[in-house]
């Protein structure tokens, strides 16, 4: 069958059936966030990203991109800004793992038996694990036990040579990377139309103590929403980052489906 989309939503269901059933077309679900990016990028940078990484694993590995989950858990202050702030729209721990499980069960039944879920938005990290260990269980339960199961942050393939052009004048740490150099460089390389530079506020790092408190301190969020400045951003490095992480989750992809 010719191929024409590595999206699942946009095959009938008769060929995505077909691609599917015996098991070996892995599905690759990518899964971010609603939440503000500073006043210079869209809300759903944590969906964009992801999603075209896993278009382009797709496209080398013959995998399927499933639907993306558009929201996540709770936006942190530390990795995010904070769940407080305007445009974050955010599910309750409970509410992700239940739909995630609930999605990894109804591929199961189709016949799927390799999934890599394919995170954009770090708060999301346990949530994820504890929906895989769920659903397994399930399944297991059903007398499925073949069901192997990839999760990773496209942001861990960015290797420490690649930090080094990145980021000459000093890396701030993933953690502070929430609307930075990292994301904004990528948007501009895939969705120039969406990024407003001009608007973005130039912010020195967030600092934080190494402690939180709840109700949150919005004082300690920059007012720029960003947790460090964009303003190094260029689609030129969102191209490197578009070519270490894709090669890097390809080769982790086949290591593991073969
Ligand atoms: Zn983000
Ligand atoms: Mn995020």
């Amino acid at each position: 069958m010719e191929r024409t989309t590595a999206f699942a939503s946009e095959m009938t269901w008769p060929d995505y059936d077909a691609a599917v059933r015996d098991g070996r077309t892995p599905i690759l679900i990518p899964i971010g966030s609603m939440e503000q990016h500073g006043h210079h990028m869209p809300l759903h940078v944590d969906v964009l990203l992801p999603t075209e990484f896993a278009r382009r694993v797709a496209e080398q590995t013959g995998a399927l991109v499933a639907p993306p989950f558009t929201y996540g858990y709770k936006s942190h202050q530390k990795s995010g800004g904070g769940n407080h702030l305007p445009g974050t729209t955010s599910l309750d721990g409970a509410t992700l793992v239940a739909a995630l499980r609930d999605v990894i069960r109804e591929f199961a039944r189709h016949g799927v038996r390799r999934i890599c879920l394919v995170n954009g938005h770090y708060e999301n990290s346990w949530f994820i694990i504890e929906g895989i260990d769920l659903a397994l269980r399930e399944l297991r339960w059903d007398g499925i036990t073949d069901m192997k199961i990839v999760v990773l942050s496209y942001w861990d393939f960015v290797d420490k040579a690649t930090i080094g052009r990145l980021y000459p004048n000093g890396f701030p740490g993933w953690e502070l990377e929430h609307g930075g150099v990292l994301e904004t460089s990528l948007m501009l390389a895939l969705h120039p139309g969406l990024v407003h530079l001009d608007r973005a506020l130039d912010v020195a790092p967030a600092r934080f103590p190494p402690y939180d408190v709840y109700p949150v301190r919005p004082e300690w969020t920059p007012c720029s929403g960003t947790l460090s400045s964009p303003k190094e951003a260029s689609a030129e490095k969102g191209e490197i980052l578009l070519e270490v992480c894709t090669t890097g989750i390809v080769a982790a992809l086949r290591a593991e489906f073969g």
